[in-house]
Formats: C-alpha cells, structure tokens, sequence
C-alpha cells in the first residue's frame, strides 16, 4: 500500500469516509462512530459531568448539536443509571423554529424521553419576533440591541428554571467545540477574562442554580452533523435568521478560516482555556453576593434579575 492510498484508507483497511484533518487520519463509519462515542463518554467522564442517580434535562432545541446530545446520552444510559428529560424552549422566530420544534418532538417521542416545552410567547409576553419588531418600531437602536442577547437571556432563565421545575440535578447543553473555541475567542477580545473563568461554574452559588455541562464540548460541528447523518437522526441545516447580528458569527467565520489554514485550531484554544481555567477561577471566580429578584424570586446580583428588567422593564 502506498503512502497515498494508506492516507485515504481508515486504519482498518477499509475506505476513509471521514478526514480528520487535525490528526491527520481517515476513518470509515464505523470507526467514525466508535471513535465519536468514545470522545463523548471520555469528556463526560473525564469532567466528571454526570453521576449514577442524576437527572439530565437536555436543552433541546431540535438542532443537530443538542439532537445529537439527547441520543448519546440516551445510548450512555444503557452503561450508566441515570434519568433523561428535555427542555425544548419555542423563542418564536418564524421560518426557522417551527420545524426544529418538530424534530425536537419526534426525537423525545421515539426516544421515550419526557419534554417540557416553555415558550417566549407564553412566559416572556411575547415571541423573541415581536421583541425585535417592537424595537424596530421604537426607531431607536435599544440599549441591547441585538436579538441574540435578548435571546440568551431569555432562553437561559426559562432552561433553569424548566431544569429546576423537573427537580433535574444537571443541565446538558449542546455546545460543541466550536461554540466553546468562540466563546473563548470572544471574552478574550472582549477583554472579559471574569466571564471566562466563569464559562464552567456560575458566579452566582444558588440551590435555585441547575449546574450546567456541555458533553460535546469537545466535538466539532462538523463532525456532530456526519454523526447524525451515520445514525440516520435527522436535522435541520437552517440557520437562525438572526444569527447574523450576532458578534459570534464574526468570531465563527474567523475561526472557520484559520481551522481551514491551521488544522486543530479550535482544539488548542478549548485545550488552552481548559489548561488556564483553574488559575482564572482563582484570579477571577469570585462568588457574588446572591440576593432574590423583587418579581421573580429567582437568584440574581441586584435587585431584579436580568430576565424581569426585559420582560417586565423592572
Ligand atoms: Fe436566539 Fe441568536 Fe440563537 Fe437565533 S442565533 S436562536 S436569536 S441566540
């Protein structure tokens, strides 16, 4: 065998189907699948992410990062007893949510996994379109303009409190490497070393707090989609219409580029988070006096929380 033909062979012998070109290998499905899963339990159990007897409410929007998450962690429950639920938050974006919303049903359904789904309609007074119509009607560009703050802010206070409700003892989001690579990038060009060394433990110590992990941090993108397709789980390739306001869509395209020119960029820079972390918490971790939001009760640094000064203008 050749020196090309070994390149474009998995290890096995058979055809390479996918080019891991940070590692400079190719593998075909089926080590593909094994090595993806592997890499999973391996960030799960490394992090110490989930314990025998847990309850995980899984984010679930119905994209293929957070689908992907729900069915592996459904596969580790047959070497791992613990229970599984999902969290499905409708923010109401027309053309986009509705069929995410589907998958994200189907999903819970064939997987026998309870769903909660908690809507910006219901909860906030109105969906994440009429927010953004609103300020567009103001004729003013708003204090936070940009929907995907809105969004975050929204979309995490209704996850912890759906979280809490279903008495969950972790949150699993979908972020994979290359969410967690840009958000790095972007406290790093933000210049906010506190939020990044509070990427993994929350500032604020509450019982009303559901801790979060993110077991696919260490999988790219790209490879959470062919793992989808290999397993033949659906997905959805539109994107969020208002994805393009967001910072990290700059942050994302950077990033893209260099991983394309500097294969293994986006592993170096988690791994280097990673590696500074403890010293960061050290320097910047610092718990924040905890009070009680004056509307909501939920916990939070001032007198309201940040989810009642948008819905309720408190
Ligand atoms: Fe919300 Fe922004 Fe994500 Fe769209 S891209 S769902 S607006 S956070």
């Amino acid at each position: 065998m050749d020196l090309r033909q070994r390149r474009q062979s998995c290890h096995c012998g058979r055809a390479g189907e996918v080019c891991l070109h940070y590692a400079s290998r190719v593998l075909c499905g089926k080590h593909f699948i094994g090595m993806f899963r592997k890499r999973f339990r391996r960030t799960v159990g490394s992090h110490r992410m989930i314990r025998k007897g847990d309850l995980v409410a899984v984010g679930l929007s119905g994209g293929k990062d957070s689908t992907v998450l729900l069915n592996c962690l459904a596969d580790l429950q047959k070497d791992l007893p613990f229970q599984l639920a999902a969290i499905t938050i409708d923010e109401g974006i027309r053309g986009y949510r509705a069929r995410t919303l589907g998958i994200a049903k189907s999903e819970c359904e064939r997987l026998g996994i309870e769903q909660v789904v908690l809507s910006f309609e219901k909860e906030a007074g109105g969906t994440l379109d009429k927010a953004m119509s609103d300020e567009a009607k103001k004729g003013r560009e708003s204090d936070n303009p940009l929907p995907c703050t809105h969004c975050g802010v929204l979309r995490r206070y209704l996850l912890n409190r759906g979280a809490r409700e279903l008495k969950a003892t972790k949150l699993a989001l979908g972020h994979n490497l290359d969410d967690m690579a840009q958000t790095v990038m972007m406290n790093i060009m933000r210049n906010e070393p506190a939020r990044l060394a509070r990427l993994h433990a929350p500032a604020l110590k509450s019982a009303r707090f559901v801790p979060r992990i993110r077991p696919l941090m260490m999988s790219p993108e790209k490879e959470n989609a062919i793992y989808a397709m290999a397993m033949g789980i659906e997905i959805e390739r539109v994107e969020c219409p208002y994805a393009r306001f967001a910072f990290r869509s700059h942050v994302r395209k950077m990033l893209n580029e260099t991983e394309e020119r500097y294969p293994g960029t986006k592993f170096k820079i988690v791994n280097a988070f990673l590696s500074m972390e403890g010293a960061l918490r050290e320097k910047y971790g610092r718990a924040i006096p905890i009070k009680e939001c004056s509307l909501c009760g939920e916990p939070c640094s001032g007198p309201s929380c940040m989810f009642c000064r948008r819905v309720h203008d408190a």
